[in-house]
């Protein structure tokens, strides 16, 4: 499957996308436990899973862009992943914790 090239507006749009679903998900979507093998797991129906001793903003954004794209490549998520994390602000990064903060507490 060949890369889909994100521009900054693109990075800025999923960015947003996640923050909707953050926003929109009930408190037990989001589960944070030590995972074996992994950094993170999305099981769509069953929500997604985060290991806290893991890197959990890259690993927050990876599998919220499994979550909203299923069809997506292993390869297109990392690179989604790693360009939305280039492209967003600190104050955007605190955006994202402090909803998802919310969320869990
Ligand atoms: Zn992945």
């Amino acid at each position: 499957m060949p890369r889909i090239i994100l521009s900054d507006l693109d990075c800025i749009n999923h960015y947003n996308q996640i923050i909707n679903l953050i926003e929109k998900s009930d408190s037990d979507f989001f589960t944070l436990k030590k995972l074996r093998g992994a950094m993170g797991y999305c099981m769509w129906e069953n929500g997604i899973s985060l290991d806290y001793r893991k890197e959990l903003v890259p690993t927050l954004i990876h599998e919220c862009v499994h979550y909203l794209n299923p069809d997506w490549s292993e390869s297109q998520v990392l690179y989604t992943e790693k360009r939305i994390i280039n492209t967003i602000t600190p104050p955007q990064v605190i955006k994202l914790l402090k909803i998802f903060i919310m969320l869990l507490e």
